[in-house]
């Protein structure tokens, strides 16, 4: 399908050389050339420029001014202007998601789905806006004492290329909702629909100030964000390697961290399942968004007395989804975001052939997909949770397929990896099913069912997958800090070392 960059980029940034969106305005880079690619073709179709350290010392400095600004409205205020902001995004919706599968290579009827998500969570964020409150807590003294939710003030956000506009407005709504600036380091691979939140905010009446965008590498302008000392707090979305390093960026200014990192969720199987849902599930938990997502369910334990059956299906299904161009409306699965990643993938699903998976179904490029970084979906049997398509985040749509005795043998499995972010189990057995919810450790358990997320309820890693939570109620206590305050009544209180000047 034709593509026309350009006509995509002008109604939300005009003429302007597209740089970072500082102080409410675009404010070009100062650093190297760096281009963004099409990953359906492989071809760049535009030329950014790095941030750097200057850039971004202006960013936190207007961040600053903006935080002060937007701390001194009234809650109620703050709420209709985010209201605002998410119905722009409503308003903006078929540009961003095209801008989105330009850039990002997400079938235009998944970016559609995601944009909207955007604007309902800066709807959601809006309501809770002027219900933040704190408590006024019953101390055993004679003093009145009460804590007040404040805002950290700066935050610097660092989101990754997966879901670009999806995480940045799940981090930017809960900020805002609560009083501070954030300033936001989208991937250098999908800087362009963050910018376009930021370019929608103003529209919205939003202060200048309040939302930076800041467009370059992680290891120039990330890092010049992360450590600068007008940053109180770090929250990271990306791969366990870059959060680890983040944190220690972010310690050497005593600043704490929020890390949402990756995982390799284990989605479970029983005999007694429903198995036409569970494979339908199974399909949507790896090969969506060409399993590039954080939640996919990557390992899938199928109880051994239903193993071939179910793999009958799964087979079937995964070589009838069509793959191809993800700006076509029935395209389901798109290319991988990034020729590195597209590297990555296929490295992993040749070594766990050469440790002696079964290659069942893709693993070749789709037919009519001759440029791009595509993959068929692909399922991998046999497989020993000791194989490192079973251990590491493959990042692509590849499900690696094990097959277990019982209940103790696939918590046990389903446990064994450093990971611990999502998890999910198929049965009729309701004893079961609640069982395995409690047993899986993981930030998020699904009972028939896979991949529902919503901004009303909290999301996050145990181990290796992070720490911290974003969205419902949980996510704002991450962006808020207590200050409790204390105030003597009594009328005579008593004296220090029993001394009470004349
Ligand atoms: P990545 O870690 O390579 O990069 C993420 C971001 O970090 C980018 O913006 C990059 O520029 C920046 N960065 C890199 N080095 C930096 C440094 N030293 N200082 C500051 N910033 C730096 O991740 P990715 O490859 O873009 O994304 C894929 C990963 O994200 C996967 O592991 C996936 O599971 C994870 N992810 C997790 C969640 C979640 O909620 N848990 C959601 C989406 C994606």
């Amino acid at each position: 399908m034709a593509r026309d960059y350009h006509k995509a980029m002008v109604p939300f940034f005009g003429s302007d050389e597209i740089g970072s969106w500082v102080n409410g305005a675009m404010m070009p880079g100062r650093g190297d050339m760096f281009d963004l690619t099409d990953p359906a073709t492989g071809k760049a179709f535009l030329t950014l420029k790095d941030a750097g350290a200057d850039v971004v010392d202006a960013a936190m400095q207007a961040a600053s001014a903006g935080q002060k600004v937007w701390w001194g409205m009234t809650a109620a205020e703050r709420g209709r202007i985010m209201w605002r902001i998410g119905q722009q995004v409503r308003d903006h919706l078929d540009a961003l998601a095209l801008l989105e599968t330009m850039s990002a290579g997400k079938p235009i009827r998944d970016t559609k789905v995601e944009v909207l998500k955007v604007a309902e969570m800066f709807e959601y964020y809006a309501g809770w806006a002027d219900k933040l409150h704190g408590d006024v807590i019953p101390v055993p003294t004679s003093h009145l004492n009460y804590t007040r939710p404040e805002p950290y003030g700066v935050v610097t956000q660092i989101t990754p290329w997966n879901a670009p506009i999806f995480t940045a407005g799940w981090q930017l709504a809960p900020a805002l909702c609560t009083g501070n600036a954030a300033v936001l380091k989208p991937s250098e691979m999908t800087p362009l629909t963050s910018l376009v939140l930021g370019v929608l905010s103003k529209k919205a009446g939003l202060p200048d100030g309040v939302i930076t965008v800041l467009t370059g590498l992680g290891t120039t302008t990330g890092v010049a964000a992360t450590t600068h000392d007008v940053t109180r707090k770090v929250v990271f979305v990306g791969s366990p390697r870059t959060g680890a390093i983040i944190a220690a960026q972010a310690a050497q200014n005593i600043v704490p961290c929020v890390l949402e990192l990756g995982g390799k969720s284990a989605n479970i199987v029983f005999g007694d399942a429903d198995l036409k849902r569970a494979v339908i599930g199974a399909q949507a938990a790896i090969f969506s968004g060409a399993g590039q997502s954080c939640v996919a369910g990557s390992r899938l334990l199928v109880q051994r007395n239903v193993v071939d059956r179910f793999l009958d299906m799964l087979v079937d299904g995964a070589n009838r989804i069509p793959v191809g161009d993800p700006m076509d409306s029935a395209t389901q699965i798109g290319p991988i975001n990034n020729d590195a990643q597209y590297q990555t993938v296929r490295r992993l699903v040749a070594a766990g052939q050469k440790e002696g998976a079964e290659l069942l179904a893709g693993g070749v490029r789709p037919d009519g997909c001759e440029e791009g970084y595509f993959l068929r979906p692909t399922v991998l049997g046999n497989v020993r949770n000791d194989m490192a398509i079973a251990r590491e985040e493959i990042f692509g749509p590849v499900v690696s397929v094990i097959p277990f005795e019982d209940e103790a043998e696939a918590v046990a499995i389903a446990n064994d990896s450093k990971f611990g972010l999502a998890g999910a189990v198929w049965t009729q057995s309701v004893d079961r099913a609640h069982r395995m919810a409690a047993n899986v450790r993981a930030g998020t358990f699904w009972i028939n069912s896979y991949k529902t997320i919503n901004v009303m309820s909290p999301f996050g890693g145990f181990g290796a997958s992070g720490y911290g939570r974003s969205s419902g109620k949980e996510g704002l206590m991450e962006y808020m800090q207590p200050k409790s305050v204390w105030t003597e009544t009594a009328a005579n209180p008593p004296a220090a070392f029993g001394y009470a000047p004349e």
